[in-house]
């Protein structure tokens, strides 16, 4: 599979894990936008935001999950944080293996684009 997050789960490629568990893996980003900037993904590769199914959301539910706990564990609920998931060319994916973001630590900009 030619896929470097899928290749960061194989390990084949190196990243600094925040958590991991059977399902899923959390690792900084390796060009941070924010003072806490972490990718979380599932281990399965699901291209896309697009691709969540009825059949896979419970593994999407689990990784939203897990990103609120690392959220609370690195200390970012009472400044508050973003979670993003860009999905497809307008929105500027760049990686396609579903993966949410965690942004903290600096005050957000309001706009959506
Ligand atoms: P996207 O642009 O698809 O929403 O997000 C992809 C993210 O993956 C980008 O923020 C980019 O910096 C990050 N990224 C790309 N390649 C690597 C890598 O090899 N290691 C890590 N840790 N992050 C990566
Ligand atoms: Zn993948």
């Amino acid at each position: 599979m030619d896929c470097i997050f899928c290749k960061i789960v194989a390990g084949e490629i190196p990243s600094t894990k925040v958590y991991e568990d059977d399902r899923v893996l959390a690792f900084r980003d390796i060009a941070p936008q924010a003072p806490t900037h972490i990718l979380v993904i599932p281990k399965e590769h699901i291209p896309s935001f697009a691709c969540i199914t009825e059949e896979n959301a419970p593994l999407a539910a689990h990784v939203l999950a897990v990103a609120a706990k690392i959220a609370h564990d690195e200390g970012l609920e009472e400044g508050g944080y973003r979670i993003v998931s860009n999905c497809g060319e307008n929105a500027g994916q760049t990686v396609p293996h579903l993966h949410f973001h965690i942004l903290g630590g600096r005050k957000m900009t309001i706009e959506m684009a």
